[in-house]
């Protein structure tokens, strides 16, 4: 078995009284899709955003390919290789398609390149050609980001994610207030992902759940309910009350 490349031990965060997320442990393979569901309010975004490093834990570890980034600041958990999508749009609207690539993909130039023109940024330049091919962006890289349908903004920011070739892909939603095909092109879109980094993934649609995941972790009121493979997880008689409610 090699290393998870992610590892959550017993962490805690607090917000006034509520323990949002209250000793959560899991830990994410590589190269395989780990899914957080569970009812709204249970704490998973708050986890994603402990993992981040957008909020420090009161309690626990944060293990990012075996090394330890408990409360470390964003930049450093980005730098040891994750990369996330947000709940909302998180994209330049101002900006063309490839260029949004483009700036997410400058990280890939190495820091000797720092005083260098970036037009010969050629790294971050291929990087921006082979997303747009992938995702089936090229026909819309001079359009703005902010014209895009919300389907291909949501793709895009999936892209921009990408660019920087993280370890793991924390995904929040990515789906959310998508059509049922945007939704279904997503799918088949992250499950290709898992040939180049592992996804961490928050997801509602508890059908693409059960396709995607290799890793299903339940969340309720802040806590591990259950984990596992799927189809057992959603067997579980704890699961059905709590979260598909009979
Ligand atoms: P989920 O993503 O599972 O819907 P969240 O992680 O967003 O749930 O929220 C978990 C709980 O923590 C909720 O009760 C929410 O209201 C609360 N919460 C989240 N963020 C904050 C915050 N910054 N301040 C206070 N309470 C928060
Ligand atoms: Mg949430």
């Amino acid at each position: 078995m090699s290393r998870p490349v992610l590892e959550v031990r017993d962490i805690c965060i607090a917000f006034g009284g509520l323990r949002a997320v209250d000793g959560v442990s899991f830990s994410a393979a590589r190269h395989a899709i780990t899914t957080v569901i569970g009812p709204n309010g249970a704490g998973k975004s708050t986890l994603f955003n402990m993992i981040s490093g957008a909020l420090r834990p009161l309690e626990g570890q944060v293990l990012i390919d075996g090394v330890e980034m408990t409360g470390a600041a964003p930049e450093r958990v980005k730098a040891a290789g994750l990369s996330r999508s947000f709940q909302i749009t998180n994209l330049f609207f101002e900006l063309t398609v490839a260029e949004n690539l483009r700036l997410a993909a400058q990280v890939l130039e190495p820091a000797a390149r720092a005083l260098l023109p970036i037009r010969r940024s050629t790294r971050a330049r291929a990087k921006t050609e082979e997303m747009l091919e992938r995702f089936q962006l090229a026909h819309r890289r001079d359009e703005l980001a902010g014209n895009l349908s919300h389907g291909d903004q949501r793709r895009l920011e999936i892209a921009v994610c990408l660019a920087s070739e993280p370890k793991i892909l924390l995904l929040d939603e990515p789906t959310q207030g998508m059509s049922h095909q945007d939704t279904a092109d997503t799918a088949s879109l992250v499950r290709a992902l898992t040939a180049d980094v592992s996804v961490l993934l928050i997801e509602h649609d508890i059908g693409l759940v059960m396709e995607l995941s290799d890793h299903v972790v339940v969340m309720h009121q802040g806590r591990k309910l259950a984990e596992g493979p799927p189809a057992l997880v959603r067997a579980d008689p704890e699961v059905q009350a709590a979260y598909f409610g009979h």
